[in-house]
């Protein structure tokens, strides 16, 4: 295995980097080129690209993981592909297809596998998968041309504490609309919660909850991750609705609660005056991975779940057991594991 490079894993934040190779495919005429790996982390693109003036671009987000044996791994990355290709859909951008999405994710780790923090740490290789509608385009309609590209970057937790729980407050804006593009990972949804996740910072909150765009009396999400929380009855619950973006990491918790933990699982309504119902609370997301919620903030009074600054016992139990399969310490359901190293 190649020799690591010299950072200190244990204290790294969610920041960037730049490692030694990404992966880079162009779309042009009607089909994606062969792809390569590239040293440059620098794009140029026309100044008329559709990325940015029309926001014609989508992301994803997924991780390598180091294991107790010293192999790499990815955690569904099928899951990623196929959300991105839903996005492409939503925003009329090309298909990347799922095969050569998971090959070029296990170049990218691969070609970078000395920033791979080790088994341990915490710590892990975060991807950052985009597709950008570039060339030379005026009036508002998809680009003639894309960029596929996947980067890679050495990251701590999202979220400052790790596993220390956070609080949140309920935000007055909106970050989707009722039949937007709330359920699409593209930029648009990002930039308009900007100012929202600024105002939750500067009254001491980690992030603002927002919700539901129509009625603003059910939980959505957090800025960048789903929300769940736990009724003293057992159960897991989520909020439903076509503006949250669909995390894998909550379908993944949803599994876990409903087949390790033996919990009821259920989808549905989460009106924020009933917020009391919860015992537990967590935000969930795979830069976020599981950041309890110690208490939420709406219309000026607090509501605290297990405790502000002690983690509940479910949610440590969801946080190991997730956090055991990502790293190949517990066994994986079938398919979500694809080996790199
Ligand atoms: C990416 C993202 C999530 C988390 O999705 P995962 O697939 O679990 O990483 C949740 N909410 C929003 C708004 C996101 O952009």
């Amino acid at each position: 295995m190649s020799k690591k490079v010299d950072l200190d894993w244990g204290s790294l934040s969610f920041a960037y980097m730049k490692t030694d190779f990404r992966y880079i495919s162009r779309w042009k005429d009607g089909k994606w080129d062969d792809g390569q790996l590239v040293e440059d982390n620098v794009l140029a693109i026309s100044e008329a690209s559709t990325a940015l003036h029309y926001g014609q671009q989508c992301f994803e987000g997924l991780k390598a993981y180091s294991t107790k044996d010293g192999g790499i791994q990815l955690f569904r990355p099928d899951q990623n592909a196929l959300r991105m290709i839903q996005s492409c859909n939503r925003i009329m951008m090309p298909e990347f297809p799922v095969e050569r999405f998971i090959d070029a994710c296990k170049q990218v780790v691969e070609a970078n596998a000395h920033f791979v923090p080790p088994y341990g740490t915490g710590a892990t290789l975060y991807l950052r998968p985009f597709i950008i509608g570039v060339g030379d385009n005026l009036g508002v309609k998809p680009a003639p041309e894309y960029i596929f590209s996947i980067f890679a970057v050495p990251v701590g937790p999202y979220f400052k504490g790790g596993m220390a729980p956070v609080n949140f407050m309920i935000s007055d804006f909106d970050r989707a609309a009722p039949y937007g593009t709330g359920a699409a990972k593209v930029g648009g949804n990002y930039a308009g919660s900007l100012l929202a996740h600024e105002k939750a910072v500067e009254r001491g909150f980690a992030d603002c909850i927002y919700l539901d765009p129509a009625t603003h009396s059910k939980i959505e999400e957090v800025g960048a991750a789903n929300f769940f929380g736990i009724t003293k009855d057992n159960q897991f619950i989520t909020p439903k609705s076509p503006s949250i973006l669909p995390s894998i990491t909550k379908y993944s918790l949803m599994h876990i609660a409903e087949n390790h933990l033996k919990m009821e699982v259920i989808e549905r309504d989460c009106y924020i005056e009933k917020i009391d119902e919860f015992i537990e609370a967590g935000a969930c997301g795979t830069a976020a991975v599981i950041t309890p919620i110690g208490g939420i903030e709406y219309k000026g009074k607090m509501t605290v779940f297990h405790s502000e600054t002690e983690v509940g016992p479910i949610t440590k139990k969801l946080y190991d057991t997730l956090g055991g399969i990502q790293v190949g310490d517990v066994e994986a359901p079938e398919g979500w594991i694809v080996k790199v190293l």
